[in-house]
Formats: C-alpha cells, sequence, structure tokens
C-alpha cells in the first residue's frame, strides 16, 4: 500500500509530524532563500534542494503547492561587524550593491537550474518589500510587541511574546545580551535579547528607505515574517531552512509572525542539516567553500551532488568529498547507460512496476528517507527476477522524485580542446611511428591536463579523468 500523507521531522515539537494544507486547498511552504552578495555554496545548494524533494513528492501525491523562496538583498548583517555583507561585498567589487544583488541573484537561479531544483512560484525580494515590513512593523507597535528605542532603531519586545523559545529551546532569562548587529548603542533597548525590527541609517547612506521612524533599513528577521505572511495568505503549513537559522532566525520570526496574526504561524518547522567538505562545515568562513561552478569545472556532472545529497538523510549531516562526487558520477553514467537499454524492451508487468514505485514512493513520505530509496534502486537494478521492461518502468517514475535524469542519454564525451586533441593526434602518429618513448611523454602530458588515454588494438581513446 502506497503511503499519500507526508511526515516530516518538526524542530518545535521534535517529532514527526504529517505535512498537511490547512486551507485544504494547497500546501503553503516558505523556504529561507540566499543573501546575494556572494555565489551560494554546494551547501546552501543541500538546503535548497530539501523545499524541491518535498514538493516533488507532495505533487505526485495529488497537492497542489504554492512555494515562496525570499531573497536577502538588504538587511543582513555580519556577526561580527557593523557592516551590511551586501554593501561589504559592493565596495570589495566597486559596484553599486543592488548591481552586486542581482548578479548574484542570477547566478543562484542558474545553480538551481543545474540541479534540477524546481523554481519556487515567487521570489520575493527584501529590498522590495520594504513597505510590507513597515506594516508589519507598525502592527507591532500598535500592539505593544515592539518599540521604539532611544538610538532611534524599532525592537521587537522578547518578554512580550509568551511562547519564545520554543523552536530552540533557549530561554529569554538564559539568553546573553543579543548579536552586537542586533543593536547599535548598549542601553538603546528595553531588554538584553529584544532585537531589532528596523534600524536606524546612523551614518549608513546606501541601502536605506524612508520609514515611520526614520531613514533607516530592516533587522534580517522581519523580512521573512513579513513575506511568508503577505504572499502566503497569513500562514504557512511548511517552513524550511538549515539548521544554523533555527536560532535566532527562525525563534525570532516565529516571535514576530504569530505576535501579529496572534496565533501560531506556522504549523511545521523543518530544517536540513548541514553540509560539511572534507570534515569540516561548508562555510565562507572556514575557507572550505565549493562551487556548482567548481564540479562543472572539473567535467562532473552538477546532478552526481544531488545524487551525494540523495545518500544521505537531510536531517543528518553529511561529509561531501570529491572522492564521492566522482562515484556518483559513474554511477549516473551507469543508470543512464542501463535505462537507454531498458527502454528498448518491449512490454513491462506495470503491476509488478507499481508496487517498488509505492515501496520507493513510501520510503520517501517517511520523512524523506532518500538513502533507502536508492538502495532499493540499487537492488531493482541488479534483481535478475525482474524484466528490463519494469527496470525501466520503475526507474522512469522514480526519477520525477529524484530528479536525477536518469532517461538522459548517457554522456556524450564531446570532442577534445583543439590543445588536447593536438597532442592526442600527435600520440597517434609516435604510436604509429614506433616511438614509445614519445608515445609515453605525450600520454603523461594528456594526463596532467586531466585526460587519461588507453590503448587497445583499436587503437587509442580518450576519457575526462574524473
Ligand atoms: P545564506 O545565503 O548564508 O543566508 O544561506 C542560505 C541557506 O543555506 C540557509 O538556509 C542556511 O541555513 C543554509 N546553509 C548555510 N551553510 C550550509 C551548509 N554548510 N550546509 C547546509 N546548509 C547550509
Ligand atoms: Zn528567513
Amino acid at each position: 500500500m502506497i503511503a499519500t500523507q507526508i511526515e516530516l521531522f518538526d524542530t518545535k515539537s521534535r517529532q514527526l509530524q504529517p505535512l498537511q494544507s490547512s486551507d485544504g486547498k494547497k500546501l503553503r511552504i516558505y523556504s529561507c532563500g540566499p543573501t546575494v552578495y556572494r555565489d551560494a555554496h554546494v551547501g546552501n545548494m543541500r538546503t535548497f534542494l530539501l523545499g524541491d524533494l518535498i514538493i516533488r513528492l507532495a505533487k505526485y501525491l495529488g497537492n497542489e503547492v504554492e512555494f515562496i523562496q525570499n531573497i536577502t538583498d538588504v538587511g543582513h548583517m555580519s556577526e561580527d561587524f557593523v557592516e551590511d555583507k551586501m554593501l561589504a561585498q559592493a565596495k570589495a567589487e566597486s559596484k553599486d550593491p543592488f548591481e552586486i544583488a542581482r548578479i548574484y541573484e542570477g547566478r543562484f537561479h542558474n545553480d538551481l537550474k543545474s540541479l534540477n531544483i524546481t523554481a519556487a512560484d515567487l521570489y520575493p525580494k527584501a529590498s522590495e518589500c520594504i513597505q510590507l515590513m513597515h506594516d508589519l512593523i507598525k502592527k507591532l507597535i500598535d500592539t505593544d510587541h515592539a518599540y521604539v528605542g532611544s538610538d532611534n532603531c524599532v525592537y521587537f519586545a522578547a518578554q512580550s511574546f509568551a511562547g519564545y523559545g520554543a523552536i530552540s529551546g533557549n530561554r529569554l532569562d538564559a539568553l546573553k545580551p543579543g548579536h552586537r548587529f542586533e543593536y547599535t548603542e548598549d542601553g538603546a533597548k528595553r531588554f538584553h535579547a529584544d532585537w531589532a525590527l528596523w534600524k536606524a541609517a546612523a551614518g549608513r547612506t546606501e541601502m536605506i528607505w524612508e520609514s515611520p521612524w526614520g531613514a533607516g533599513f530592516p533587522g534580517w528577521h522581519i523580512e521573512c515574517s513579513a513575506m511568508s505572511l503577505h504572499y502566503l495568505n497569513q500562514f504557512v503549513d511548511l517552513h524550511l531552512g538549515g539548521i544554523d537559522l533555527r536560532f535566532p532566525h527562525h525563534e525570532n520570526e516565529r516571535a514576530q509572525s504569530n505576535a501579529a496574526i496572534n496565533s501560531e504561524a506556522v504549523a511545521l518547522w523543518v530544517h536540513g542539516e548541514h553540509l560539511l567538505f572534507e570534515g569540516r562545515k561548508m562555510a565562507k568562513s572556514t575557507g572550505n567553500v565549493i562551487l556548482v561552478s567548481d564540479l562543472i569545472a572539473k567535467h562532473l556532472d552538477p546532478l552526481s551532488l544531488r545524487l551525494c545529497f540523495l545518500e544521505n538523510r537531510y536531517r543528518s549531516q553529511m561529509d561531501l568529498s570529491w572522492e564521492s562526487l566522482k562515484a556518483a558520477h559513474l554511477l549516473l553514467q551507469r543508470w543512464r547507460e542501463k535505462t537507454a537499454l531498458w527502454r528498448l524492451a518491449k512490454g513491462s508487468d506495470t503491476k509488478q512496476a507499481e508496487s517498488f514505485i509505492d515501496e520507493i514512493v513510501t520510503d520517501l513520505t517517511a520523512d524523506l528517507d532518500t538513502p533507502r530509496a536508492l538502495q532499493k534502486l540499487r537492488s531493482i537494478e541488479k534483481a535478475q527476477t525482474l524484466s528490463d521492461g519494469v527496470k525501466f518502468k520503475i526507474f522512469e517514475s522514480v526519477d520525477a522524485l529524484l530528479g536525477l535524469d536518469l532517461l538522459k542519454s548517457p554522456a556524450v564525451k564531446g570532442e577534445l580542446p583543439e590543445n588536447l586533441k593536438k597532442l592526442f593526434e600527435l600520440r597517434t602518429a609516435a604510436r604509429i611511428a614506433g616511438d614509445f618513448a614519445e608515445s609515453d611523454r605525450l600520454r603523461d602530458l594528456l594526463l596532467e591536463n586531466g585526460v587519461s588515454v588507453k590503448d587497445s588494438k583499436n587503437g587509442q581513446s580518450w576519457d575526462y579523468l574524473l
């Protein structure tokens, strides 16, 4: 029997919960998006893939989905500095901060496409939602959840929200004073854990807006409350993000949103665990950042990254390495070669295929057990009791959920770049002439350039070194 209900681990209740549409019409999903002052790294992509997997599955099971993901292009301060990340990067590249934002936003969309991550229905930009944020802040001030501090910044009054801490387990009285970027001057806010909703411009001259409280710019957390409530009609069935956003970002967002609508604004909070690279969390500050373009430069299919992610459950930390990417690249190739052959088989036992497909769908509904689903595909690939037609049907259907392009023609290598083609031809000539020292030298030279050559009775062939 196929399971038709998706269950996900909810960070707030700390247990599996069903994903349900609260209005009986569609699932309303919100995911925190990228801060567009630099290229998103593949760790960010792991978190963005989470939404795609859930949405593919929900649609497969017949749900209608509305999915919103924000673009943070203002207000995300670095933790140790009073400078906005966008402004700092604009200075470093001698460009206008909005130009920086649009460049990296475009690249973010390209990366999503390379990984077959389905686009959201809307990508609202923080800089274009300032009025929405003002409206929300006004409402919070009117209901005594927010106040203007002596530094002209508007603060959320943390103690005014009784349920603070439910997501992260942090208690207000045990919290240390907020990060420096949450306030401007000591003593300007009433309580140490209050955070800024609107920051006064002070000396800042770029990326500032007029507001009822003077010129300034939004705090980071308010944009997600304003956008999720506005674009999803005042309730979110599922809120997604990376685990590092659990606190303070999501805790503060929950306080703001719940205070604004005077009830629980989000049904499920689901967080993706971090991606490590060769043992350490992938982060710009750690210096171990890998981009989708780095994979492409190494002739790896970007979907090999997607396959690596699927080999691990979204809520366990995973360690990526070039070795695992190469193995995934080869597995993808093998599966595509096999589906191309299986496709030629005539007829198949549809019932038999469907029972395997249902089993895999059921694994995915159980908190996205993608490793188990892949294990099943591996056994199906090898099963001698299953016909090629059945195997094709299973791989074809499951690919709609996993997004690995398993039906794509096996990779054609294409032509070698001109300079390497020349070396390859010279080596053919050297072999014909019996000059094996020269042939070896050219083989080593090609190897240094990432191309391996193989000799056989039919001559030499080449492949990219992975
Ligand atoms: P940012 O652009 O830094 O705001 O991050 C965008 C998303 O990526 C957020 O949901 C983060 O939680 C998530 N994220 C950041 N680093 C990692 C990582 N190493 N692994 C998985 N997700 C991450
Ligand atoms: Zn957010």
